[in-house]
């Protein structure tokens, strides 16, 4: 497949506006300014295009809300708070190329006529930052931004917010509240943001990869770009693959390929040729796969059917010496320090989930114990403000579901 979201980052002047318009960068633009902006939105909803933050909404759809409500002005946010471990694929589009981005900004806020956008940026992102920022006032020089682009009479300008370190922040309405300048906790929805978003005005929230995406929808139209990879998740996906592989990294492959091909053919297989022993296919958050499931198509709608989610497309594979209670432990950990604390099933019951899987790792399991996770699990599930809460405990019974006998074993030799 002809790379789309990576087009032309061998160049290590990738992130320069004139090497990005050398390379057909902002024709898009100028395409998507001849048309009307509903017509923009069309095309998006036949690309049939799902956001690449985790969830899947399709962004026509998305779109379409936000500009049926008749409150102004709207605002387009992009999300760029990649702070889910395992995940580094906005990184690659930040970093090598950030004009595809505010090519995919540009258009966007055309659509939904939004005058105002901002990225809201991971905070330990700072070598993004500087290219964001250069690339931006780039964007302005060359009339790609402002109160008149193109002498189109469009207007839109582009702040970067920087995140503090808040896993939560990439849940969008908590992000919206840290871009307000508040504690960064999640709101109760329904209202929407497309509704009720920043200052309460109709808001779009798209993450980095999905609208990196826009420019070549109107590059080469919807129903083209709906052919490219599975037909009910179409186009090109970027896969951030970790742990032990003989090769990591980002790799743009169509949507839909399977965890087979992600990790023996593009990646080399497992280090040292040792077998595969799980998988993690879309980040921490998303459940735990055995080897027998790697055959599945890496898509929102199959990774379901096996017990697992696409979530951000952070593969993590683990091979046969890695001990599955730690990395449980691990993750959970990870949780209880990221839990914003505003619920109580989340902020009491991920931390005694914490506590369970410490005591087995420590070697003072006792019998019961499997059980009593379990329970306090099914008890967060479902109870929670926002799907952290969720996440962790789905997650804990993915662990225990795939390798209870590695839990149970430790508690038998404690
Ligand atoms: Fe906060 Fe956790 Fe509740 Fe989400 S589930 S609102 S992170 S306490």
């Amino acid at each position: 497949m002809e790379r789309v979201l990576l087009r032309n980052t061998e160049s290590p002047h990738s992130a320069d506006i004139h090497e990005y318009i050398k390379g057909g960068g902002y024709i898009s633009l100028h395409k998507a300014f001849e048309m009307k902006p509903f017509d923009v939105i069309d095309e998006v909803r036949r690309s049939g295009l799902r956001g690449r933050g985790g969830a899947g909404f399709p962004t026509g759809m998305k779109w379409s809300f936000a500009v049926a409500d008749p409150q102004t002005p709207k605002y387009l946010i992009c999300n760029a708070d990649e702070g889910e471990p395992g995940t580094f694929k906005d990184r690659g589009i930040l970093e090598k190329n950030p004009h595809l981005l505010i090519e995919g900004m540009v258009i966007s806020a055309y659509a939904i006529e939004a005058a105002w956008g901002y990225i809201y940026l991971r905070g330990e992102y700072p070598r993004a930052k500087d290219v964001l920022l250069s690339a931006i006032k780039q964007a302005y020089e060359k009339n790609y931004l402002g109160d008149n682009i193109l002498g189109k009479g469009v207007g839109f300008h582009l702040h970067v917010h920087c995140g503090a370190g808040a896993y939560i922040c990439g849940e969008e309405t908590a992000l919206i509240e840290s871009l307000e300048g508040k504690r960064g906790q999640p709101r109760i929805k329904p209202p929407f943001p497309v509704n009720e978003g920043f200052s309460l005005k109709p808001t779009i929230i798209n993450n980095v990869e999905t609208l990196a995406n826009i420019p070549c929808i109107i590059e080469i139209g919807g129903d083209a770009y709906s052919k490219i990879g599975s037909p009910e998740c179409p186009g090109p996906k970027l896969y951030s693959v970790s742990g032990h592989v003989k090769r990591p990294g980002v790799y743009e492959l169509p949507m839909g390929v399977t965890l087979r091909e992600i990790i023996y053919t593009h990646c080399g297989g497992i280090l040292g040729d040792k077998k595969l022993k799980a998988v993690i296919p879309g980040g921490i958050s998303t459940p735990v796969l055995t080897p027998d499931k790697i055959d599945c198509p890496m898509d929102f709608r199959n990774l379901p059917r096996v017990g697992s989610l696409l979530g951000s497309g952070a593969v993590i594979a683990f091979d046969e010496t890695v001990d599955m209670v730690n990395v449980c432990l691990r993750i959970t950990k990870f949780f209880e320090h990221e839990s914003c604390g505003k619920c109580t099933p989340c902020r009491e019951g991920v931390g005694w989930m914490r506590a369970i899987i410490e005591r087995i790792c420590g070697g003072a399991g006792r019998n019961g114990d499997l059980d009593h996770l379990m329970e306090v699990s099914s008890n967060i599930l479902g109870k929670t403000f926002c799907p952290l809460g969720d996440s962790a405990a789905t997650v804990v019974q993915s662990y225990l579901g795939n390798f209870r006998h590695e839990f149970e074993e430790k508690i038998k030799n404690r």
